[in-house]
């Protein structure tokens, strides 16, 4: 049930019919017609392999972990821990001291924000991020320099949704502590020069933060490569549970960080005088956790590996190319965000056609999209509209899925055009 090992990795081009068996979701029918599910930026899809490992954490050994002196809690713990050597493996980190579990994404920001940024950022003092971030990674910041009288400040993207690298590199300063931008862009797509935004930031002395919600089921990822101090990322977009996620961070940043949430776990000792505290991570972990969703992060990870994730990024790169290619026959759509590097996510505007109209229809043939400002209403000021249609992809998606999007999108402009 622990199986902490990396799995072997099988060779050639990704076998997508068989992968797509293994989604027991994908088999369903969606108002008459096959689904077709372009949703996986917002949360992707779940392998039987996932869904066994947490019915069987629930059906098998489940119990609270850490405490427990009896088998059942012993099991839970062996898996629990299991999975963090699984995501310490996935994303090269030095140690399991620096994985820290977490709700998702939006928590491992505010934990950073909380804890290091309460303690390293004060008046005057200035957060960068860019202009293409999700909520997620703009209101921590926000509430931070609201409270502690600092400055943020946002690094501008061109018209096809790059950063501005020299603008970016103009905007840090001394006064910079902290830098936080994602890997990937949810709205957009763009994938960020992470590495080289990264060694940027550390040239001026500021801490770096990697939102890695998107980057993290798409690309490789090392976070020593990287060079950053924090990554993040979410389970359930990571084809594992929802209500798991992790917070990388750097082993010296994590050790001299205040604890941010105190309780049961987080302590080594308690009295009424005075609290010492766990050692990493267990001190960012108070209470119980979201104990079978880590065992099936753990069991995703595992998952992402034996498909390789080189496999899945050419793969996911292909259907992408194929689907922009596709797209911009449909008259009157525009692509929004077409930076150089992209990965799967296709926003797009259709001429004199509400996005919600949109999805509606897609909806009525089968073809599930998400429509909205995707939680990153400044990009949507930044091209002057309200909201977008997105189709996003998963390693699950064909280009037959993107061709069934076209033809739904044609039978919209008949409806509406
Ligand atoms: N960052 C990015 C780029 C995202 O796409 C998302 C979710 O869509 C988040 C952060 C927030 O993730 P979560 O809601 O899982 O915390």
């Amino acid at each position: 049930m622990s199986a902490t090992a990396q799995s072997p990795v099988a060779a050639g081009p990704l076998d997508v019919a068989a992968l797509r068996a293994e989604f027991p979701v994908l088999r369903q029918q969606v108002h008459g017609k096959p689904l077709v599910f372009l949703d996986s930026a917002a949360s992707s899809q779940k392998p039987q392999v996932v869904i066994d490992a947490e019915r069987r954490c629930y059906e098998e050994y489940y119990a609270n972990i850490h405490r427990g002196v009896h088998k059942l809690s012993q099991l839970s713990t062996e898996a629990y821990e299991g999975a963090r050597e699984d995501v310490r493996r996935f994303l090269g980190a030095a140690s399991t001291k620096e994985v820290v579990f977490t709700r998702g994404t939006t928590e491992s920001v505010n934990l950073v924000a909380q804890t290091w940024g309460r303690r390293h950022v004060g008046p005057g003092d200035e957060v960068l991020i860019t202009a293409l971030e999700h909520h997620s990674n703009i209101v921590p910041w926000q509430m931070l320099c609201e409270e502690r009288h600092a400055k943020l400040k946002v690094a501008p993207i061109d018209d096809r949704g790059a950063v501005l690298l020299d603008q970016f590199e103009k905007q840090l300063s001394v006064r910079t502590k902290l830098c936080a931008f994602a890997h990937v862009s949810n709205a957009l797509g763009t994938v960020n020069p992470v590495k080289q935004m990264t060694a940027m930031a550390k040239k001026r002395g500021a801490v770096v933060l990697v939102d890695g919600a998107q980057a993290l089921p798409r690309l490789p990822v090392d976070v020593q490569d990287l060079g950053c101090d924090f990554y993040a990322f979410s389970g359930h977009k990571a084809y594992g549970p929802s209500g798991i996620g992790v917070l990388w961070g750097r082993r010296e940043l994590l050790e001299a960080m205040p604890p941010w949430q105190g309780g049961g776990d987080m302590i080594l000792s308690v009295t009424f005088g005075k609290t010492l505290y766990n050692e990493l991570p267990y001190k960012f972990e108070a209470g119980t956790p979201n104990i079978a969703g880590g065992i099936g992060l753990g069991a995703a990870i595992r998952w992402l590996e034996s498909k390789g994730m080189q496999r899945i990024l050419a793969h996911e790169d292909a259907v992408l190319r194929h689907g922009t290619e596709a797209l911009l026959q449909v008259p009157g759509l525009t692509l929004v965000g077409t930076a150089p590097e992209k990965a799967g996510v296709l926003s797009f505007v259709l001429e004199g056609i509400h996005p919600h109209d949109i999805g509606q229809v897609l909806d009525s043939e089968g073809v599930a999209i998400r429509t909205g400002h995707h939680c990153a209403q400044p990009v949507m000021d930044r091209y002057g509209i309200p909201a977008t249609a997105r189709a996003s992809l998963g390693v699950y998606n064909t280009t037959e899925d993107l061709d069934a999007l076209v033809r739904a999108l044609h039978k919209v402009r008949e409806m509406f055009g």
